[in-house]
C-alpha cells in the first residue's frame, strides 16, 4: 500500500467535497489528528471506518486502497491486486508475531536460568539463605508462566491452523491450543470443519476450503 499516495487522494477528495479535516473527523467520530495523519501518509484509515469514509468521499474502498480513481474496465484487476497486497501485509504481520513468540520464550528461559544461577551462588556461599533461593525461583517461574501465556496467545491468534485431513484452516480457542499435544507448532486438535482430531500445522494465510 502506498500510504503517501492514499493520503494525497483522501485530501484531494475531502477538498472536492469542501470539507475541512475537522468536518471529516466529526462525521467519522474521530480526531482531526487522525485525518491529518492519513493525509500525511503516516497511517491508513482503520478498517472499521473505511466503508463510512469511502461513502463520505464518494469513492470505493478499492479506489481508496489504490489511491486513485479507477476506470471501470480496470476495476476487477485492481481489486484483485489490492486483495493480494492486503493478504501479503497480513502474512508479514503474522510472521513477525510468530518470531516475537520465539524471542519472548528464549528471553524468558534465559531469565529463569540466570535467576537460578544467582540463587545457587547465594545458597552455596551462605546455607541460611534458602529463602533467597526460593524467592528467585518463584519470580523466575511466575515470569515464565506469564511469558508462556502471552506466547500461546500469539500462537493462537497469528495466522491459522491447517487441518491435515481436510486441509481447511481455522482459528482454535486459547484453551484448545494450550491443552493440545504439540511438537513445535504442530498441534493435535479437533478440526471444526471435518470434526476429526488430527495434527494441524501453522499456516500464515486462510484457505477458503476449496481445496
Ligand atoms: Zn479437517
Amino acid at each position: 500500500m502506498d500510504q503517501i499516495k492514499i493520503g494525497k487522494f483522501i485530501q484531494e477528495k475531502r477538498k472536492e467535497k469542501s470539507l475541512t479535516q475537522q468536518d471529516l473527523a466529526d462525521k467519522l467520530l474521530i480526531t482531526d489528528r487522525a485525518v491529518s495523519k492519513w493525509e500525511c501518509g503516516k497511517s491508513l484509515p482503520d478498517a472499521s471506518i473505511m466503508l463510512e469514509l469511502c461513502e463520505i468521499l464518494d469513492i470505493s474502498v478499492n479506489e481508496l486502497l489504490t489511491g486513485e480513481e479507477i476506470e471501470m474496465e480496470n476495476y476487477n484487476k485492481q481489486a484483485e491486486l489490492n486483495l493480494v497486497k492486503i493478504t501479503k501485509q497480513n502474512e508479514l504481520a503474522n510472521k513477525r508475531l510468530l518470531l516475537m513468540e520465539v524471542v519472548i520464550m528464549i528471553v524468558s528461559v534465559v531469565f529463569l536460568l540466570t535467576l537460578l544461577a544467582i540463587g545457587i551462588i547465594i545458597i552455596s556461599n551462605d546455607k541460611s539463605k534458602g529463602w533467597a533461593f526460593l524467592t528467585l525461583l518463584g519470580v523466575g517461574l511466575v515470569q515464565l508462566f506469564t511469558c508462556a501465556f502471552i506466547a500461546i496467545r500469539i500462537e493462537q491468534t497469528a495466522g491459522y491452523y491447517e487441518c491435515s485431513n481436510c486441509h481447511k484452516t481455522f482459528t482454535p480457542t486459547y484453551w484448545q491450543v494450550n491443552l493440545a499435544i504439540h511438537i513445535g507448532r504442530k498441534r493435535k486438535m479437533t478440526c471444526p470443519h471435518c470434526g476429526k482430531k488430527v495434527w494441524c500445522h501453522k499456516v500464515l494465510s486462510e484457505k477458503n476450503g476449496d481445496k
